[in-house]
């Protein structure tokens, strides 16, 4: 055994030892290092979206789940590494050398995806790990610290994958503290500007059409928000919509949001057709405002006169199953669609499924993408980066397609696919009975302006062909 693990004392619950042992142990490492040419590295786990288990299944079964997630990490790792619990649901794995941590980081992310059946429930859970080596006079808590940096970077492109640490992540995580400075000015000036004048506003909603793969007509637009920040240019939601909702403005956010897209959907043409539906994002806190939620969607539709079948609420999956049926309800009998975003990624209690009245279920893009490799990038041919996934993802994410239509069709639901991005995505979710998509391989987010000019466009060309090719 490279590392002497025997006399540190462990965590009652997963028997791993914890933060400080951790800690300690790399600061060790770091003063004999075995072999120099080789140097010690910090591997960073992490659960994605463990939270929703402890919320929706209550924390003992959350403890249990704990108890394997630990015991498969340390079967992974085997006597050469020293494995500790650094806090809830975040793993810190230490090896004596960096050759074998990425084959382990796999090794880990496989056994870590496996369901875990826990007192008659079925938990899926994915974990995100960030790798970094020890370089020359780094000290223990900086090893960690970047092992930290590389793993938001892996939690950020997705999940279920490990990201090695380089340099330059430094530098844009330093960028995430400017940000939620700016963020914070960024509200106060909107809602300042809010009173006085909305057009100053540095936020923006574009839209993003939904196809029915069916008919091959546009179901409807998903709004999506931008950050127009008057040094650094467009922000991605994907940057500050985590840090809205941690520093607690994510609500003031989102009644902008929906009060902007309801008005803009009135606007759409209506071809005597199907009207088209408008899908808005809602964070976890804004149900959890309750029935004031319930309220204020009320209060946006009769404003902006949009008629309710025509909303559909885009819920994280995560949230969809914690304590929110009252408020799910409540949206319901307004008339108002409820849709299962990110699903697949998180964990879903099936009966939560039927029993709240969803009514459509939105997969995870991780899936699409796993179906077939993104295009090569144009500057260099090569396939663009990120896609060199395993045979057997890609045979994973389909057999998981086929399973999630055949919960649509059963529950009945309908089957949105996100993220579809060429021709070979679209005929497998086509093979697997997916009714709808949307993705690059369609089109882009389009502005409120672009969405009425595309709509003529559309209207016309599909009046020859019925579609959109
Ligand atoms: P989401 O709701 O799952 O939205 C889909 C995201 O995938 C969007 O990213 C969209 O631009 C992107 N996307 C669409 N097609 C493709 C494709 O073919 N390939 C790839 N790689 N990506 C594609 P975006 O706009 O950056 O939004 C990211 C996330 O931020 C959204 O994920 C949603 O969870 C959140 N978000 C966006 N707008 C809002 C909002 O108004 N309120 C809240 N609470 N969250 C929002
Ligand atoms: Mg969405
Ligand atoms: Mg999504």
């Amino acid at each position: 055994m490279d590392i002497e693990s025997s006399h540190i004392s462990s965590d009652a619950l997963t028997g791993l030892p914890g933060r400080t042992a951790f800690l300690a142990q790399v600061a060790a490492l770091l003063l004999q290092i075995p072999d120099p040419g080789d140097p010690p590295a910090v591997l960073s786990v992490d659960l994605h979206r463990f939270k929703a288990v402890n919320d929706g299944l209550g924390n003992e079964v959350g403890d249990v789940v704990l108890q394997r997630v630990a015991k498969r990490i340390r079967d992974a790792c085997g006597p050469q590494a020293f494995t500790a619990r650094i806090s809830g649901d975040e793993f810190g794995v230490l090896l004596p050398r960096t050759s074998g941590a990425k084959e382990l980081a796999d090794r880990m992310l496989d056994v870590l995806a496996r369901p875990c059946a826990v007192r008659g429930h079925i938990v899926n859970l994915t974990a995100s790990i960030g790798i970094a080596s020890s370089t020359e006079g780094m000290s223990a808590a900086e090893l960690v610290g970047v092992a930290n940096i590389a793993l938001h970077h892996a939690e950020k492109a997705g999940g279920n994958q490990y990201v090695v640490f380089e340099l330059p992540m430094q530098e844009s995580s330093n960028l995430r503290f400017l940000l939620e400075r700016d963020l914070r000015a960024a509200i106060a000036l909107q809602q300042k500007e809010l009173q006085i004048a909305l057009e100053l506003d540095q936020f923006s909603l574009v839209y993003q059409p939904q196809f029915n793969l069916e008919s091959r007509r546009i179901n409807g637009f998903e709004a999506l928000i931008r950050w127009v920040h008057p040094q650094r240019g467009v922000i991605s939601p994907g940057d500050f919509i985590p840090l809205a909702e941690e520093i607690g403005l994510i609500g003031q956010i989102g009644t902008w949001v929906l009060r902007t897209a309801c008005c803009a959907a009135t606007k759409w043409p209506d071809d005597g057709g199907p009207q088209l539906l408008l899908s808005v994002n809602v964070s976890a806190q804004q149900l959890n405002e309750g029935p004031a939620f319930v309220k204020l969607v009320a209060q946006v539709l009769s404003e902006s006169g949009l008629a309710p079948e025509r909303l559909v609420l885009e819920i994280t999956e995560s949230i969809a199953v914690g304590d929110v049926a009252e408020v799910l309800l409540g949206i319901r009998n307004l008339g108002v669609q409820l849709s299962v975003d990110d699903f697949g990624m998180g964990f879903s209690s099936l009966s939560h499924l039927s029993r709240f009245g969803f009514d459509r279920l939105k997969i995870d893009q991780s899936f699409v993408h796993a179906l077939a490799p993104a295009e090569p990038d144009s500057s260099t041919g090569r396939p663009a980066e990120g896609t060199a996934l395993k045979v057997s993802r890609r045979a994973q994410a389909a057999w998981i397609l086929r399973a999630i239509t055949g919960l649509g069709i059963g529950l009945g639901l309908s089957t949105i696919a996100e993220g579809v991005e060429n021709q070979t995505q679209e005929n497998v979710l086509r093979l697997a009975g997916i009714t709808e998509a949307q993705g690059f391989f369609y089109c882009r987010p389009l502005s409120e302006d672009e969405v009425l000019q595309f709509m003529a466009m559309y209207r016309f060309v599909s009046s020859d062909d019925g579609g959109w090719q």
